[in-house]
């Protein structure tokens, strides 16, 4: 049995109830876009007016199946009740923004998270602001009619008074709502009506001192005076245009003008009558929304449509023309944002917008915010290769200079992505998002610093985006194997156990090694599970080998642990809890650490290796002679394994060995025996190299001459042939 939810419509008396609570939604707005309205109403009277909006706003709020349209009607319905100011549509939004959720947030039958209704508020402010000005245009549009035919019948009239008697002619003349005015051929005005003289500043001598045709301004459109010649050579019959004028007072007065030929009763030009309707307030109020449209309220910098506009103007096709664009990020901006609170962070990006605005003045240059700390300069014209590389030194000239805040002294750092090119060959959103990847890559190279885009760099930033991004389902999907290569004794040739090196089988791009995705995976924390996966997986293939292969001593897995597994505070017990499972003891497993993770490392990191070394897991120290540790550490290490990097052994390819290579693994050599460390060679390719390894000492060898990495199996098959 449901319980029926109560009628809207029904007051209740809780004044903290759904009802109460929506009453002060509304309350809260009517305070807010009463001041702005051109109402008859009465506070109350405007208060009580809003109550079905408010009730119809979270009635869509709560939809069951959400559809925001409906709020479009109520932007409808407060131009209606003569709320056109854009101070009341932005009043408006601003209590919705602010106040919907919170008052009529859980008034419904239907539960919503918070996000949720986050998102409902934002849509349902989208389709208010959409219903707002459409109505705001039709209205407008249905005035400007009226107008109009106010002015047709107000021509006929004159003509048909010219016709008839001078005092009806008279009437209608100072009865127009709008301007109207007579001149003859020539251009000398003869007569204007109360209405027209208003318009132009209350002066009639003002506007009777002119001959029409001298009332030129410099915003004319090209037509306009050739109509006119046209219209008193009796070649036309009349016009309309939108004309601007100077008032007696030096503002300027828009129209909409419609002039018509007067002729005698024979046919013959003989006067022009025009009509005007003044249209400044209207495109002012045009120009004021299209202004707030495409323009940032904090920096008052055009805003990320306007620039996008302009974009794509610029990169249209067109003959020999080009576009340069800088795309800034600032450096450590949240740092700044936290650490000074977002008032300050405000009055920081107002600052250097301020600097960044005096950077693009040339024509063809405009600079804008994206949002946040991103900025945006574009500059356009035939010769933007050179154009916009002092483009982009101006800018970090221009924050060079500290910011003053609060009686200190901020230093601003910027990175810039630059991207320049010809019109008519790339869409808005690539050339944005190359420049987005360009100042990621001046970001990466340290900051304070521009960098070129360049396709193939572009390229590889987008794989590895997509390889980022495609890392997390790939686990999932189990789209990643492991290849085994085997360790191999020195002295015998006999196989002593097999490194685990992890491959990624890749849906479009095809099996990838580590080094494609391993670095990604270390930077997005990925590295955790998968290396989790890779001990368990390779564990159990040990105990696997173990339990077919038990004469020879037991086989090793070698495993290689990243600086982020290293961290995790889980690492020993996942790693005891991995072995006890499998039932492999722990002196099989050796876990491949690389110099350079360990050099600098203090206690803290390194007591979980030491935990594991105590409960007889190998450490190996891998790639070793690549990171310029100090020897004299090794000692503070709990290590048991050198591993010697491959650059060792390529030294060795040359007959004869460079004596001094020999002379430095020989040395490594001694002295990792005199600290009780295996040596294992990488990337012995060559017999030569193996003999020559041998004789130094070295006690294991891993490489492409015993065998490549490869499937489980073959170290098995290699196992069986040692036997033999
Ligand atoms: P690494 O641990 O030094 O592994 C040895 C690398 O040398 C492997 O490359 C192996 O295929 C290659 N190699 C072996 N013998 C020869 C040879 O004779 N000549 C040449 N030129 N190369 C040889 P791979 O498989 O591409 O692995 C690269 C690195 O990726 C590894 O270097 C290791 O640091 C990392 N890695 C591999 N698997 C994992 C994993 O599961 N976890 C983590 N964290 N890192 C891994
Ligand atoms: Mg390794
Ligand atoms: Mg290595």
């Amino acid at each position: 049995m449901s319980i029926p939810a109560q009628p809207s419509g029904v007051p209740d008396a809780e004044p903290d109830g759904p009802e109460g609570r929506l009453r002060r939604f509304a309350t809260i707005w009517s305070r807010a876009i009463f001041p702005s309205t051109a109402t008859s109403m009465t506070r109350p009277e405007f208060e009580e007016h809003l109550l079905p909006l408010a009730r119809a706003l979270s009635d869509i709020l709560h939809s069951r199946v959400f559809d925001a349209t409906p709020a479009h009607r109520v932007g409808a319905a407060l131009v209606a009740a003569h709320c056109t100011d854009p101070d009341a549509l932005s009043s408006s939004l601003g209590v919705v923004d602010s106040y919907l959720v919170l008052y009529c947030g859980g008034n419904g039958p239907v539960e919503l998270s918070t996000e949720d209704s986050r998102a409902r508020c934002a849509r349902i402010q989208h389709a208010l602001a959409g219903g707002f000005t459409q109505a705001l245009r039709e209205r407008t549009l249905s005035e400007q009619e009226a107008i109009a035919r106010s002015a047709l019948t107000a021509r006929s009239h004159a003509e048909q008074a010219l016709h008839a008697t001078e005092a009806r002619f008279r009437a209608v003349f100072k009865d127009a709502a709008i301007g109207i005015g007579i001149a003859d051929l020539e251009g000398n005005i003869l007569e204007i009506n109360d209405t027209l003289t208003r318009m132009f500043g209350g002066l009639e001598n003002h506007v009777r001192s002119h001959k029409v045709n001298e009332w030129v301004h410099p915003e004319d459109s090209p037509y306009v005076w050739k109509y006119y010649d046209e219209l008193v050579r009796g070649e036309r019959e009349h016009y309309s245009v939108e004309k601007p004028y100077y008032r007696n007072d030096g503002t300027v007065l828009w129209t909409n003008l419609t002039v018509s030929l007067l002729r005698d009763s024979e046919g013959r030009p003989e006067y022009q009558l025009a009509l005007l309707e003044d249209t400044t307030e209207r495109r002012l109020l045009n120009l004021r929304l299209r202004y707030e449209a495409t323009h940032d309220a904090l920096t008052g910098l055009p805003n990320r449509t306007l620039f996008f506009e302009r974009l794509e103007k610029a990169l249209a096709p067109r003959e020999g023309m080009r576009f340069g664009l800088c795309y800034l990020d600032l450096d450590g901006f949240k740092a700044i944002n936290d650490s000074l609170g977002h008032a300050a962070g405000d009055r920081l990006l107002v600052e250097v917008a301020d600097r960044l605005q005096s950077c693009g003045t040339a024509p063809g240059e405009m600079v804008a915010r994206l949002g946040g700390d991103e900025f945006v300069a574009l500059t356009t014209g035939p010769r933007t290769q050179d154009d916009v590389h002092e483009l982009a030194g101006r800018i970090l000239l221009a924050l060079a200079t500290p910011i003053r805040l609060d009686g200190r002294e901020l230093t601003v750092r910027g990175s810039i992505g630059v991207v320049e090119g010809p019109s008519g060959e790339r869409t808005a959103a690539e050339v944005l998002r190359s420049a987005d990847i360009t100042m990621y890559r001046a970001k990466a190279a340290g900051g304070n610093r521009f960098a070129l885009a360049d396709a193939e760099a572009d390229a590889r930033a987008i794989t590895r985006h997509g390889l980022t991004t495609a890392l997390p389902a790939a686990l999932d999907r189990g789209e990643f194997f492991i290849e085994y290569q085997p360790l191999v004794h020195l002295g015998d040739g006999s196989v002593h156990g097999a490194e685990a090196l992890v491959r990624w089988c890749h849906p479009q791009h095809g099996v990838l090694g580590p080094d494609r995705f391993i670095p990604l995976a270390e930077h997005t924390g990925l590295i955790v599970p998968l290396g989790r996966w890779v001990l368990e997986e390779s564990v159990r293939q040990a105990n696997f080998w173990q339990e077919r292969h038990t004469d020879g001593g037991p086989l090793r897995i070698n495993v290689n642990l990243s600086p982020a597994q290293l961290h995790h505070p889980s690492l020993v017990a996942e790693t005891v809890d991995v072995l006890e499972r499998s039932g492999l003891e722990p002196g099989a497993l050796c876990l491949e650490v690389t110099e350079s993770a360990l050099i600098g490392a203090d206690d803290d990191l390194l007591k979980p290796l030491r935990q594991l070394a105590e409960m007889g897991v190998d450490i190996a120290l891998d790639d070793f002679g690549t990171g310029y540790s100090n020897l004299a550490n090794l000692r503070r290490l709990p290590v048991s394994v050198l591993k010697l990097d491959r650059s060792f052994t390529q030294g060795m390819q040359h007959h004869p060995a460079d004596p001094v290579d020999l002379k430095i693994v020989e040395g490594i050599v001694s002295l990792a025996h005199s600290l009780d460390l295996a040596v294992t060679v990488e990337g012995v390719e060559t017999g030569a190299q193996a003999e020559q390894l041998r004789q130094l000492g070295c006690d294991t060898a891993q490489g492409w001459y015993y065998a490549r990495p490869g499937a489980p199996d073959r170290i098995h098959a290699l196992l069986l042939a040692d036997a033999v």
